[in-house]
């Protein structure tokens, strides 16, 4: 039987790069590496158009 090679279950946070204590927050190394990685997301896709705000909507929410 030939040994086969699987590549290593536990990389490091992709964001701080720091080696996983608990799989919980997988591949992130706790919440607060995972909320960071979240908010990236949120802000690069406000770039995006998508659904834009209909002015008429806000202007009765504000009066
Ligand atoms: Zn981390």
């Amino acid at each position: 039987m030939s040994e086969t090679r699987r590549p290593p279950s536990k990389r490091p946070c992709p964001i701080c790069k720091s080696p996983r204590q608990t799989e919980e927050y997988a591949p992130f190394c706790s919440a607060r590496c995972r909320d960071k990685d979240l908010n990236r997301w949120f802000n690069d896709g406000y770039s995006v158009p998508g659904r834009p705000a209909d002015p008429e909507e806000i202007a009765r929410e504000q009066d």
